[in-house]
C-alpha cells in the first residue's frame, strides 16, 4: 500500500516537471526527471540497450576476441528480472595469454568450481542500492572500455601490446550485474532520488543470509522478513554460487572507502585470507581515492549485517570479496581522506573520532554521521535539533540539511539533495569520477589474478614438491632393498668362496 502511494507521489511529480523551466537546479539540487536534470546518466533501459549493442559489437568481432553476452535472470518466486553480462575470452581455451601450464592446472586445482571455465573469475554488481546511480554508470563504462581495449588489440592496430590478457586484467570470465535493483532504479530515475530500497522496501544489502538480522532499524535498512526474501538478493546469489568467482566486488556510493569482510561485526580479528585482501586494496586507495580500506563494519562505523560480501566470503569462500564505496561529496569526502589519514597513522579510534568531530564542526557524533552518510534515514544523534543548525555557520548548515534529510523524503527538495549526495551532479565531475573508478577495476582485476595465480602456483609447487619426497622415499626404499640384496649375495658369494 505504501509503494503504492510512493508510487503515485512518484508518477505526481514527473507529471510536475515536464516543464524544463520548472527544474529547479542549483549548486546542491537537482530536481525532477533524470533525462531531463542529468541527461548524461543513463535510464536503466538504456543501460540494459547499451549492454546488449556491445555484445552484438563483440559477436561481429567488434571488441576483438572479447565476447560479450546479455542473459536475463529471474526468480521463479518474484517478478523481478536482472541482467547479466559476461565477457570472457572467444580463445580462452587455447589461453595463451601468458599463464603457464603449471599455472592454468594449480588454478583449476585451487579453486571449487562447477563451470567449465579455467581461470580467474570475477563478479561484479552494481546498483544495489536504487539512489547510488553512478554505480551503474561505472560498470557500464568499464564494459565499453573493455570492448575498446579488446578492439584496439584485435584490429592490429598495435598499440596494446598487452591484448586481451590486459583488457581483463588476467581474468578470463567476468559476470556483471549492472543494474541489480531494477524496480526501484526506475522509480529513482523519475525524480525519487532518495530511494536506497526495492520495489518491497527491503534493503538488498541487509537481506542476505549470512548473519541475517531480521531487526529492523530503520526503514532504510530493512531487511526484510527473512534471509534471501527478496528476488534480486536470490538471483544474485544463485549467480555467485554457480559462478564460485575469485573475486565479489559490489559497488556504491555515497562514501569513500574500500571495505572487506565482515560488515556484520567489528569484532572479527583479520585472518590471513584478509591480509591478501589488504595486499590488493592498499595501492588502489593509494592510487585513486586516499579513502580508508579494511573490514567494512571498522571503516563505516556501523554493522551491516546480511550484506552480500559477508556471505560470498563465508558460504561461498570467495577469496577477494570487496564493497567499494566510490563516490560522496565533498564535506564527506574530506572526512574520508582524514580517515585515511588517521589510519595510516594508526591512531587510536577514540581520537580518531574526537577530531572528526572537531573537523565536521558539529556536536555530533561523527560516527553517527557517517552511519548517516551511507543510510540518510538511519538513527543519527542530534537529529532533534537538526533545524536550529540550520541558523549555524555554512557547514554547520550543510550538516543540519543532511541531518534533516532523516525524514522520509516528502519534496522535491529532499530529493534534489539526495542525488548529489549519492552522485556527481556536474558532467566533468561525472565523466572524472568514471574514468577514475574504471582503472580502479582493472588494476583490481589483475591484482587479485596475480594473487590466486601466485596462490595456486604456490599450492602447485608444494604439492609437486610433496609428490617427488614421496618418489625419492620409495625409491630410496626400492634401492635399500636392492642393496640389501645385493649385500646378502656378495655376502653369500664370499662365504662360498672362503674356504
Ligand atoms: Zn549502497
Amino acid at each position: 500500500m505504501r509503494g503504492a502511494w510512493r508510487s503515485l507521489w512518484v508518477l505526481a511529480a514527473s507529471f510536475a516537471v515536464t516543464d524544463a523551466a520548472a527544474i529547479l537546479r542549483s549548486k546542491d539540487r537537482l530536481v525532477g526527471n533524470i533525462a531531463d536534470v542529468a541527461p548524461f546518466y543513463h535510464t536503466g533501459a538504456q543501460i540494459h540497450d547499451a549492454a546488449v549493442a556491445l555484445a552484438k559489437t563483440s559477436q561481429t568481432g567488434g571488441c576483438g576476441d572479447l565476447a560479450i553476452e546479455v542473459g536475463q535472470r529471474s526468480d521463479d518466486k518474484g517478478p523481478s528480472t536482472l541482467d547479466v553480462v559476461t565477457v570472457t575470452r572467444r580463445s580462452s581455451a587455447a589461453t595463451g595469454n601468458g599463464s603457464s601450464l603449471l599455472q592454468r592446472r594449480s588454478l583449476r586445482r585451487s579453486t571449487q568450481t562447477n563451470t567449465a571455465s579455467d581461470g580467474v573469475r570475477a563478479m561484479l554488481v552494481y546498483g544495489e542500492h536504487a539512489r547510488e546511480l553512478i554505480s551503474p554508470e561505472s560498470g557500464l563504462h568499464l564494459l565499453k572500455t573493455l570492448c575498446n581495449i579488446g578492439n584496439a588489440s584485435g584490429s592490429g592496430s598495435g598499440t596494446n601490446a598487452g591484448g586481451l590478457s590486459a583488457a581483463l586484467g588476467g581474468a578470463s570470465e567476468l559476470k556483471l550485474v549492472l543494474n541489480a535493483n531494477p524496480r526501484s532504479r526506475g522509480e529513482v530515475e523519475a525524480g525519487n532520488y532518495c530511494l536506497r530500497t526495492n520495489e518491497d522496501r527491503v534493503d538488498l544489502n541487509r537481506n542476505w543470509g549470512e548473519h541475517f538480522n531480521p531487526k529492523v532499524e530503520s526503514d532504510e535498512t530493512n531487511p526484510g522478513p527473512s534471509g534471501f526474501s527478496e528476488p534480486e538478493t536470490r538471483i544474485l546469489r544463485d549467480i555467485a554460487t554457480e559462478f564460485q568467482p575469485h573475486l565479489f566486488l559490489t559497488v556504491h556510493s555515497g562514501a569513500l572507502l574500500l571495505g572487506t569482510p565482515f560488515g556484520y561485526t567489528n569484532n572479527q580479528p583479520p585472518g590471513p585470507k584478509e591480509e591478501k585482501m589488504i595486499r590488493v586494496l592498499t595501492p588502489i586507495s593509494d592510487k585513486y581515492c586516499d579513502c580508508p580500506f579494511g573490514s567494512l563494519a571498522k571503516v563505516i562505523n556501523y554493522e551491516a549485517p546480511g550484506n552480500s560480501i559477508d556471505y560470498a566470503f563465508e558460504d561461498l569462500n570467495v577469496p577477494f570479496a570487496f564493497t567499494w564505496e566510490i563516490y560522496a561529496n565533498q564535506d564527506l569526502m574530506d572526512y574520508y581522506h582524514w580517515s585515511r589519514k588517521e589510519q595510516k597513522e594508526e591512531k587510536k579510534a577514540g581520537g580518531a573520532m574526537e577530531a572528526a568531530e572537531k573537523k565536521m564542526g558539529a556536536s555530533k557524533d561523527p560516527a553517527a554521521v557517517l552511519a548517516w552518510s551511507l543510510d540518510p534515514k538511519s538513527p543519527a544523534p542530534g537529529a532533534d535539533d537538526a533545524t536550529s543548525l540550520v541558523q549555524r555557520s555554512n557547514k554547520e548548515r550543510r550538516m543540519g540539511q543532511m541531518l534533516s534529510g532523516l525524514e522520509p523524503a516528502g519534496d522535491a527538495s529532499q530529493n534534489g539533495d539526495c542525488f548529489s549526495q549519492f552522485n556527481p551532479a556536474s558532467e566533468g565531475e561525472y565523466h572524472a569520477v568514471l574514468d577514475k573508478w574504471t582503472n580502479a577495476y582493472r588494476d583490481l582485476l589483475s591484482s587479485v589474478s596475480a594473487e590466486v595465480v601466485a596462490a595456486g602456483a604456490a599450492s602447485a609447487i608444494s604439492l609437486s614438491l610433496s609428490l617427488s619426497l614421496s618418489l625419492s622415499l620409495s625409491s630410496l626404499s626400492v634401492l635399500s632393498r636392492s642393496l640389501s640384496l645385493a649385500l646378502s649375495l656378495s655376502l653369500s658369494l664370499s662365504l662360498s668362496l672362503s674356504p
